[in-house]
C-alpha cells in the first residue's frame, strides 16, 4: 500500500487516508510521558485527548492534513492539567511550522494573492502566517548582522527612495560591501536619520565612512550620531544636479523638446548617428553648448584617480559655472563650493556602487510586486527580509 514518510520523528503514523483531493494522517506523539508545564515534573497519567486538524506540507500535488491526536496529563506533582507540546507545531497555529516556513518562502519573491491562489488558502490566512514568520526571520536577521557587522570597518549609505507618488519617501540605511540594507526610516528629516544610525547594531567604532546626498538633515545627523565618521557625496548625486543645471539650460531653450535624451545622457554612450545628431543640435543652439560642455567637463572629473588633480578639476570647473551666463549653473555652482570637501572625499575613498545599486533594484521589485503597501511597516519588513538576510546568507557562505 502507497504510504506517506512523515519525516517529523516526534510522531507515529497511526493511519493513513488518501482522498481524491487531500490526504489525511492520523498522527500521535511517540512518548507516553510529558513534562508538566506548571512544575516541570514529568507525568505519563493521562486525563483526556481531543484531536487537532493542522496542515502540513502537499504530498503529490495535494494538501496533506495532520489529524493529530493530543493528550492531556494530570501532574502528580501539582495536581494540574496540561497539555502535549510539539516541536514541529507551535501552540494554537493550524500549520505545522515547515508547511509556515515553506509559505513565507513563497512569498518571497512573489505576492501573498499568488501563494493563496496556488495553495488553496484564504488571502488572509497566508497574510498572517507571512507576517509572522517574517518578524521571527527578523530577529534572526539582526542577530546575524550584529555578528558580522561587529569590528568591522563599515561604509554605511544613506539613501532615499520615492515609496508613492506625490514624493513620499523613506530614507533607507545600507551597507556598502554587502549591499545589504540595515534598515529605513520614514521621511528624509535629521529625526528619522538618527534613528536610524542610532541602531544598536552600530557604533562609534565600526561606522568609518558614511556616504550620501547633498542634503542637510542627513548631514547633521551623522555629524550628531558619528562626529568621527568621515562623510563622502555619493557621485552619482552631484553629476546628476548637474545633468539636471543641463536639462534648466535646455528647457528655457526654445525647439529643443527632442533633444533631452541626447543631451543628458553620457556622450560615450551615444551611437554614431546620435552624436551627429547632437553636433548638429549644438551648432544651432550654441548657447546650450556652453552648458553640454559643462556637464561633459564635470563628468570628466570623476575619471581623475587622485584627489589633488581632482581638487584643482573641481575648482576650475567652479570658476567655469560661476562665469556661465546661466542660473541653473550658478546654482549648483553654490551647492558644491558648500559641499566641496565631502565631494571630494570621494577620491580618497575606496567604496563601490556595485551591490547598492542591486539592492535597488530588488527594492524597486517589492514595490512593483507589492503595488500600493498601505502598511509602511510590511514594506519595511520585506526590505529588510529580501535585501539583508538574503544578502548576508550569501555575504556568509
Ligand atoms: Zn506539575
Amino acid at each position: 500500500m502507497f504510504s506517506v514518510s512523515l519525516d517529523l520523528p516526534e510522531f507515529e503514523v497511526v493511519k493513513q487516508v488518501f482522498l481524491e483531493d487531500c490526504s489525511l494522517l492520523h498522527v500521535e506523539k511517540n512518548t507516553t510521558e510529558e513534562r508538566c508545564s506548571y512544575c516541570g515534573f514529568f507525568s505519563s497519567h493521562v486525563h483526556d485527548w481531543r484531536t487537532r486538524k493542522v496542515r502540513d506540507l502537499s504530498v503529490l500535488g495535494k494538501p496533506l492534513f495532520l489529524f493529530v491526536r493530543v493528550y492531556r496529563y494530570r501532574c502528580h506533582n501539582c495536581n494540574e492539567v496540561f497539555s502535549q507540546t510539539f516541536e514541529s507545531i507551535s501552540p494554537n497555529k493550524h500549520q505545522t511550522n515547515r508547511y509556515r516556513e515553506y509559505l513565507y518562502e513563497m512569498c518571497i519573491g512573489s505576492t501573498i494573492q499568488e501563494v493563496s491562489r496556488k495553495e488553496k488558502i484564504p488571502y488572509t490566512t497566508v497574510e498572517r502566517i507571512f507576517y509572522s514568520v517574517a518578524k521571527e526571520k527578523e530577529k534572526e536577521h539582526l542577530e546575524t548582522l550584529e555578528s558580522v557587522l561587529e569590528n568591522n570597518e563599515l561604509i554605511l549609505i544613506l539613501d532615499e527612495i520615492a515609496v508613492r507618488k506625490g514624493h513620499r519617501y523613506e530614507t533607507v540605511l545600507m551597507d556598502t560591501q554587502s549591499g545589504s540594507v540595515l534598515g529605513m526610516e520614514h521621511q528624509r528629516s535629521y529625526r528619522s536619520t538618527q534613528i536610524l544610525l542610532a541602531k544598536k547594531i552600530l557604533s562609534d567604532k565600526c561606522v568609518h565612512t558614511v556616504v550620501m546626498d547633498m542634503w542637510d538633515p542627513f548631514h547633521k545627523a551623522v555629524k550628531s550620531i558619528f562626529p568621527e565618521a568621515c562623510i563622502v557625496i555619493d557621485k552619482y548625486h552631484v553629476v546628476q544636479k548637474v545633468t539636471h543645471a543641463l536639462d534648466q539650460v535646455r528647457k528655457k531653450t526654445p525647439g529643443l523638446k527632442k533633444g533631452r535624451f541626447k543631451l543628458l545622457k553620457g556622450s560615450e554612450k551615444l551611437t554614431a548617428n546620435e552624436k551627429q545628431q547632437l553636433d548638429e543640435m549644438l551648432k544651432e543652439h550654441s548657447e546650450l553648448s556652453y552648458a553640454y560642455f559643462l556637464k561633459e567637463l564635470f563628468r570628466e572629473i570623476y575619471q581623475v584617480n587622485d584627489y589633488d588633480t581632482a581638487d584643482s578639476l573641481l575648482e576650475e570647473w567652479i570658476q567655469l559655472a560661476w562665469s556661465s551666463p546661466f542660473p541653473s549653473f550658478h546654482q549648483v555652482a553654490k551647492t558644491i563650493e558648500n559641499w566641496k570637501a565631502q565631494i571630494l572625499q570621494y577620491f580618497l575613498t575606496p567604496f563601490t556602487n556595485g551591490r547598492i545599486e542591486g539592492t535597488n533594484h530588488k527594492i524597486k521589485n517589492i514595490k512593483r510586486r507589492a503595488f500600493g503597501f498601505r502598511n509602511l511597516e510590511r514594506f519595511r519588513l520585506r526590505v529588510f527580509l529580501e535585501c539583508t538576510g538574503k544578502t548576508y546568507k550569501n555575504q556568509v557562505a
